[in-house]
């Protein structure tokens, strides 16, 4: 499962960079472009941590609208369909948020 692999990355960046201090929580955002189902994630989450500092941890996603720009009539709008198309009818567009998957903060337990 795609998400699976991508969740076990998120995992191991998170202990790597914490160095393998007790993890409580994890804030995630993955942008609505991304192609990464949220609710695949928290599935995947309990069995990409079992095992490592991160286990038990608490994980939070936010997903954040996708915004584009249309090239032609240089209009910003929020993308709600993952087919880009400004209202004035082009298709030439530019995407400039949406398509991220990043890691926004690690909770260290005390
Ligand atoms: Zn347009």
């Amino acid at each position: 499962m795609h998400e699976l692999s991508i969740t076990q990355s998120v995992v191991d960046a998170v202990v790597e960079r914490f160095d393998g201090a007790r993890i409580a929580g994890v804030r995630l955002e993955i942008g609505r472009l991304s192609g990464v189902l949220p609710d695949a994630v928290r599935f995947c989450f309990d069995v990409a941590a079992a095992g490592t500092p991160a286990e038990g941890a608490r994980l939070e996603i936010d997903e954040p609208a996708a915004r584009a720009r249309c090239r032609d009539c240089t209009d910003e709008f929020e993308l709600e369909d993952p087919i880009p198309l400004c209202p004035c009818g082009s298709a030439h567009i530019e995407v400039l948020a949406g398509a991220e998957l990043r890691i926004v903060s690690v909770e260290v337990a005390a």
